[in-house]
């Protein structure tokens, strides 16, 4: 298979061997019987249930179905555009979105190189090549000053993430889009609710993909939806969804589609989540809030910080453990697990993924500094506020 690389090592990916096993060393070890605070978990609090409950009784558990109609137009209406299709996941979303621009062999798309591996994927998966940019210190998304240098003949698409819920620099991204004749796609995966200058995201540029892990702010259990405001996008995006079939005849096909289709069962879901959409985000809100205030006299942990015109939605609270913290990141999360909370390290950069190792010839550090000194903390809607309090004060005793 062209897209798969195989592993030569050359001096540089040693090199690059040496800086991922930096970023994250092996995962800390949790001791049996101590109460765990996940690093995350869904709340299925609402009319989840119930909606199940009326797929089964009704025998609509396929696709076809009334939650997965109302899914889309909910969903795509709350971030304010005409249409939405379901897929089932935010993988095969941002896939089929590009599927559908017919992006393919010899196109290029720009990505940011902090992000996770799907981004990446979804464009490798069809032949394209993905470019990655390095991120900004203080946003962690992708830098619009360092995009222009990577645009060439072959780019045809700007693809952003909102990097743990917090909005890229939306007004740039398009001013760059627009001089070069780009298409922005939006990988909003990690942002349902966040919104840039009033406007939420997904609602920028030709489309929006959106991931509904079990971890995202809502859920289907496994699940995703691009959104969309073009409707011949929209109309080609749902053939494509479903093996390319032909309106005039059934089982003919002129086009290649896929099979990416969301059940009934996860819509139902999904749609009992979208009811509490503000609850979830806000619950994701007040854990920032109040980490922040109690991180802020902890010398050597970096909290992240939010712009001025944007409502980021923390759909992960990450922090960075800087030198003067004393221990390094992995005892940190050592110290944590001890006391049975659960931590994530963050995204090991897309270059030094030996999957895409020839993008090794260029350099990213502010991506590698966020992958060196980042891990994030325990992040789920239902966390509760004497619970952050524990987590802080674990911290605070590990310092030395
Ligand atoms: C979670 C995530 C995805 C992938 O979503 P899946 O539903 O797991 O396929 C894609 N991009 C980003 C930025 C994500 O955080």
């Amino acid at each position: 298979m062209k897209n798969v690389r195989q592993d030569n090592p050359t001096d540089k990916s040693r090199e690059a061997l040496r800086r991922v096993a930096e970023m994250a060393g092996p995962e800390p070890v949790m001791p049996e019987g101590v109460e765990t605070i996940p690093v995350c978990q869904p709340t299925l609090k609402g009319n989840e249930r119930k909606y199940v409950i009326q797929c089964m009784d009704t025998n609509w558990i396929s696709s076809r179905g009334r939650f997965v109609d109302e899914f889309e137009k909910n969903f795509s209406h709350y971030c304010g555009v005409r249409f939405g299709i379901t897929t089932n996941s935010g993988t095969t979303a941002l896939h089929l979105a590009l599927a559908t621009m017919g992006i393919g062999e010899g196109d290029e798309a720009i990505i940011p190189s902090f992000t996770m591996i799907s981004t990446a994927n979804a464009i490798a998966y069809l032949g394209a090549k993905p470019v990655v940019v390095d991120v900004e210190p203080d946003t962690w998304n992708i830098d619009p000053d360092k995009i222009e240098e990577k645009i060439t003949e072959k780019t045809r698409v700007i693809i952003p993430i909102h990097t743990y819920g917090h909005p890229a620099n939306m007004d740039r991204l398009e001013e760059i889009a627009k001089k070069h004749g780009l298409e922005i796609v939006e990988d909003a995966a990690e942002a349902h609710g966040a919104e840039y200058k009033g406007r939420r995201v997904g609602s920028f540029g030709k489309m929006a993909s959106f991931s509904f892990y079990a971890n995202k702010i809502i859920t289907t259990g496994e699940g995703g939806m691009i959104v969309t405001d073009d409707p011949e996008m929209a109309d080609r995006l749902q053939t494509l969804r479903n093996y390319g079939f032909t309106k005039e005849r059934h089982f003919w096909h002129k086009v290649m589609g896929f099979s990416y289709r969301m059940t009934n069962l996860q819509a139902a879901i999904g749609l009992g989540q979208f009811e509490r959409i503000e609850e979830l985000i806000q619950g994701r809100i007040d854990n920032a809030r109040l980490y922040n205030e109690l991180l802020r006299d902890v010398p050597g942990i970096t909290t992240p910080r939010e712009s001025d015109h944007v409502k980021a939605v923390y759909w992960m609270y990450g922090v960075l453990v800087e030198d003067d913290f004393g221990i390094s990141k992995d005892e940190l999360r050592q110290r944590l697990a001890d006391h049975g909370i659960e931590t994530r390290s963050f995204f090991i950069p897309i270059h030094l993924q030996p999957i895409y190792s020839y993008l090794l010839s260029d350099e990213y550090p502010i991506s590698e500094e966020l992958g060196r000194k980042g891990f994030y903390l325990p992040s789920a809607s239902s966390l509760r506020p004497d619970q952050i309090e524990f987590i802080v004060d674990v911290i605070r005793n590990a310092r030395s």
